[in-house]
C-alpha cells in the first residue's frame, strides 16, 4: 500500500504544479498517472509546440514546461505510479480514501486530487480495416518527437488544427508532405488554413481534398495508403509513405472516474470554485481540465491556480484546527523535503530592482 498526504490523479501540468504548491505546505503527494510519462497533453500532444501564455515565460515548448514543473517539484519528492490508470475508489473508516489502478496497485490518502484532464484520452482512429496492424510500425495518432519524420515521406489526414499544424512544421523537415482531408474547408485557424494553402502552391505539400484514406499498404510496415477521391467514390489511386498519421483529435472520456459517484456535468467533474474545487464528495478535489464550474476555462494556468487552492483546503483536512498564514517564498525561502533550502533573498525589493 502507497501511503501519502494528497494523492493525485493525473501527472500533467496542474497535477505536477499541486506537488509544489502541496510541498510549501509540507504535505507530500504521489501521482498516478495512465501514461507511461509525466506531462499530461503537454508531453503527448504537443511537447515540440511552443505556448505563449504561461505567466513570466513569454514562449516555452510544452516539452520544455513539464522539464521545469518536474525540476520545480522534484525537492518535494513526489511518488509516481505511471503506466497505470486510477480504476476504483473506496472510501475507509477513518476518512481516507484508497484507488486501485488497473495492476491491482493500492495508495491511500486522506485527500484525492483528480487532475485527469480530459480522463484516459484515445485518440479517435479513422475507419480502417487494417490500421491497429500498422501501429508503431508506421502509423501515429500523436507526435511526439517530429525528427523522427526527418526526410520521410508522410501523409497526414484531418481538418483540424492538429493536422493543419504538423502539417506546416513537417514541411520543413519531412522529404514530403501529403495532407488529406475529406472536405475542402478545414475547421483550423484561419491564419494556418492560408499557411498551407501557401506551402501547396509553392510545390512544398501536397493537397489532396475532398477525400480519404480508406486502406493502408504494406508487410511489415507502411508502404503506401490508399486514397478514394470523397466527390468519385470509383478514383481510388495508392501514394507511397513511410509514415501515415491520422489526426482526428481524442475522443475524451473520464473513464472509470465517472463511475466513483462524483457529480459529472457535460464529461466533467463538478466543483465548488467559489471555495477551494472540492467535489460533492468531501476529502474528492477535481482540478484542471478536468473540472467544470461556471466560467471555466482550460488553460493551464487556470489548473495552476486551482491546483494552489486545492492544497490550502487540503491543509485543513490534514492538519484539523492548525492555522496556516500564507508566506511569499520570497520572504520564506523554499525548504525541500530532500533537505535543499532555497535562501529568500536579505533584500527582497532591492533584488527586484
Ligand atoms: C494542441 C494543444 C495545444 C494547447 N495549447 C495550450 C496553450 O497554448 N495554453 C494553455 O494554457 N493550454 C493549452 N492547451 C490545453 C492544456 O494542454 C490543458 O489545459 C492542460 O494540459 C490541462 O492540464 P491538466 O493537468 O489539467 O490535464 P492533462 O494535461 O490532460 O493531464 C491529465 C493526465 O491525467 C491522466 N489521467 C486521466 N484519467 C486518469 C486515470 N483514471 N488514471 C490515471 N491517469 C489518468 C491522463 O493520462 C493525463 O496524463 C493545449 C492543448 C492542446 C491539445
Amino acid at each position: 500500500m502507497i501511503k501519502t498526504d494528497i494523492l493525485i490523479i493525473g501527472a500533467g501540468p496542474t497535477g505536477l504544479f499541486a506537488v509544489f504548491e502541496a510541498g510549501l505546505l509540507k504535505m507530500k503527494c504521489h501521482l498516478i498517472d495512465a501514461l507511461p510519462q509525466p506531462g499530461g497533453q503537454c508531453t503527448e500532444l504537443y511537447p515540440k509546440k511552443p505556448i505563449y501564455d504561461i505567466p513570466g515565460f513569454p514562449e516555452i515548448l510544452a516539452g520544455d514546461l513539464t522539464k521545469n514543473l518536474l525540476e520545480q517539484c522534484k525537492q518535494f519528492e513526489p511518488g509516481f505510479t505511471l503506466g497505470e490508470r486510477a480504476d476504483t475508489i473506496e472510501k475507509q473508516e477513518d476518512g481516507s480514501f484508497i484507488v486501485t489502478t488497473n495492476k491491482g496497485t493500492k495508495h491511500q490518502a486522506p485527500v484525492v486530487a483528480i487532475a485527469g484532464g480530459l480522463g484516459s484520452f484515445e485518440p479517435r482512429k479513422p475507419l480502417i480495416a487494417n490500421i491497429s496492424y500498422f501501429e508503431d510500425k508506421g502509423v501515429e495518432y500523436f507526435i511526439k518527437d517530429p525528427e523522427i519524420y526527418r526526410n520521410k515521406r508522410v501523409v497526414i489526414s484531418g481538418g483540424g488544427d492538429s493536422a493543419l499544424d504538423w502539417t506546416i512544421y513537417l514541411a520543413d523537415i519531412a522529404s514530403e508532405v501529403t495532407l488529406i482531408h475529406r472536405r475542402n474547408e478545414f475547421r483550423g485557424a484561419l491564419d494556418s488554413v492560408d499557411k498551407v494553402q501557401e506551402l501547396k502552391n509553392a510545390g512544398k505539400i501536397n493537397l489532396v481534398t475532398p477525400a480519404e484514406v480508406i486502406n493502408i499498404v504494406g508487410d511489415h510496415k507502411v508502404e503506401a495508403v490508399v486514397v478514394a477521391q470523397a466527390l468519385n467514390i470509383e478514383k481510388e489511386f495508392e501514394i507511397e509513405c513511410d509514415h501515415f498519421i491520422p489526426l482526428f483529435g481524442l475522443s475524451p472520456k473520464l473513464g472509470p472516474i465517472a463511475k466513483w459517484g462524483l457529480e459529472i456535468e457535460k464529461n466533467a467533474i463538478v466543483v465548488n470554485n467559489a471555495l477551494d474545487y472540492q467535489t460533492n464528495i468531501p476529502g474528492i478535489f477535481a482540478i484542471g481540465d478536468v473540472n467544470t464550474y461556471p466560467g471555466k476555462l482550460k488553460l493551464i494556468l487556470c489548473g495552476f491556480h486551482e491546483a494552489t487552492l486545492m492544497c490550502q483546503a487540503a491543509y485543513q483536512i490534514i492538519n484539523p484546527g492548525k492555522r496556516y498564514v500564507l508566506k511569499y517564498t520570497t520572504v520564506s525561502g523554499v525548504d525541500g523535503f530532500d533537505g535543499t533550502r532555497k535562501e529568500a533573498p536579505k533584500q527582497v525589493v532591492k533584488a527586484i530592482e
